[in-house]
């Protein structure tokens, strides 16, 4: 019976998770550069953890499950409320701010297409502690050198839920479900709630002004006829963020989907992803309170890793393969061989098919192997190897004692 694999997953095969840990590798350098230090927490939580505040977008597309024992746990849609539910537990005499990072699989019910899948990978970062705009600085300015640094051509949009949330105060509690149609750019849907729940037309002129507000800088001018939101934090972080030389566009319309932003929100897109353009996500929130901590503020992003692996260029440098190949009789040398050579730092395949010398030359040049090493009575008895380079054809004897000298000296060619 063949069993397929479930809906919206993947499996890698090596080429691709060569790539995407060459992509881990360079975000994590750069993140821990920065000071961040990286913490795990569980795949599934109490279901309830995400119900708190995440909004009812992420709660219709959780996987929600019962253990043996009656729990009600969900595989984790996202990393943010398990990470601060672990500062509120365990964390939160460590001195402040708190720079921590992650890297872990996430799970979303979603209709699977080309970027959007059920089981995918964010990596991200938690600033906690501070409520000052230089640390959104420092986190909006480190998710750009980490985008930056893959050469991934993306837009950065900055905003503030803050203004859309002032305008909407009136709503009450209607009013995350307004952020989510916001945030979907669902304009219909947006419409017929505000008119469902008897929204004054001049309310709705200002929702609508306010979600469409994009562009420079010189925005704010506009956005201070439309409302009274003080717009000093956003002008001084802005200073920051046009000193270090960052492109954005200032867009009042980012109202993210997850329902505990407080302030700054932020969101990169890359050119040509279509629906699944958002390759990270971020702002500013506080969600300490909720799960029994004192009210902390923090900031932080999420990258999609899948998406922005989508977007590069599989260019990962393989290293170098040797494969041995032995004659009959000669296993015992040859896993020797094999062992000091890897024991010197290098790949070393060994034949474990009992073939022949012809077959297994055959599979060293199937693998696009570098060199094949020969082992044979002759080599034994003159103590050297044949070496044949695979990449040329040549085939060399090498005094037993200079191979790796031998070896290193070729593949630095
Ligand atoms: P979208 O609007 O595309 O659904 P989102 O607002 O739900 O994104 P976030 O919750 O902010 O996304 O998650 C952070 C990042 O994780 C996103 O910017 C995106 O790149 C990535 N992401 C979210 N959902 C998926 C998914 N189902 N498959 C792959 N990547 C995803
Ligand atoms: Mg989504």
């Amino acid at each position: 019976m063949k069993i397929e694999r479930p809906r919206g997953t993947r499996d890698f095969l090596p080429e691709e998770m060569e790539k995407r840990r060459a992509v881990e590798k360079k975000l994590r350098e750069i993140v821990e550069s920065y000071g961040y230090r990286e913490v795990a927490t569980p795949t599934f939580e109490h279901s309830e953890l995400f119900k708190i505040k995440s909004g009812e977008g992420i709660v219709e597309e959780m996987y929600v499950f019962e253990d043996k024992s009656g729990r009600e746990l969900a595989l984790r849609p996202e990393l943010t409320a398990p990470i601060m539910r672990f500062f509120v537990n365990d964390c939160s005499s460590l001195p402040r701010p708190i720079r921590f990072y992650y890297f872990g699989n996430c799970f979303r019910y979603e209709r699977p297409q080309k970027g959007r899948y059920r089981e995918f990978w964010q990596f991200g970062v938690e600033l906690i502690g501070s409520d000052s705009y230089l640390a959104d600085a420092e986190v909006i300015s480190l998710a750009d050198k980490m985008l930056k640094s893959l050469n991934i051509e993306y837009e950065l949009h900055i905003g503030h839920v803050g203004i859309l949330r002032s305008a909407l105060s009136l709503l009450g509690d209607k009013a995350s479900k307004v952020m989510r149609l916001i945030d979907k750019r669902d304009e219909e849907g947006l419409e017929s709630y505000l008119n469902e729940l008897g929204v004054e037309e001049d309310l709705k002129d200002k929702i609508k002004a306010i979600m469409n507000l994009k562009g420079g800088r010189e925005i704010i001018e506009d956005a201070k006829r439309i409302t009274d939101y003080n717009f000093h934090y956003i002008e001084k972080l802005l200073d920051i963020i046009d000193s270090l030389g960052i492109k954005y566009t200032l867009n009042l319309g980012v109202a993210r989907g997850l329902d505990y932003y407080t302030g700054i929100v932020f969101e990169f897109y890359a050119k040509d992803l279509g629906a699944q353009k958002q390759i990270c996500g971020g702002g500013s929130y506080e969600l300490a309170q909720l799960f029994g901590g004192v009210r902390t503020p923090a900031t932080g992003f999420a990258i999609g890793f899948d998406r922005v692996c989508e977007l590069i260029e599989a260019k990962t440098k393989r290293k170098a393969v040797i494969v041995v190949v032995y004659f009959k009789g000669f296993e015992k040398i040859a896993f020797e061989v094999a062992e000091d050579l890897r024991n010197s730092g290098f790949i070393v395949v060994v034949d474990v098919m009992e073939r022949n010398l012809k077959k297994q030359l055959s599979y060293a040049n199937d693998i696009n192997a570098d060199f094949a090493l020969i082992v044979g009575e002759e080599e034994i008895r003159k103590e050297e190897f044949s070496v044949k380079d695979l990449r040329s054809g040549e085939q060399i004897s090498i005094p037993k004692e200079d191979l790796t000298t031998f070896l290193h000296v070729r593949l630095k060619r």
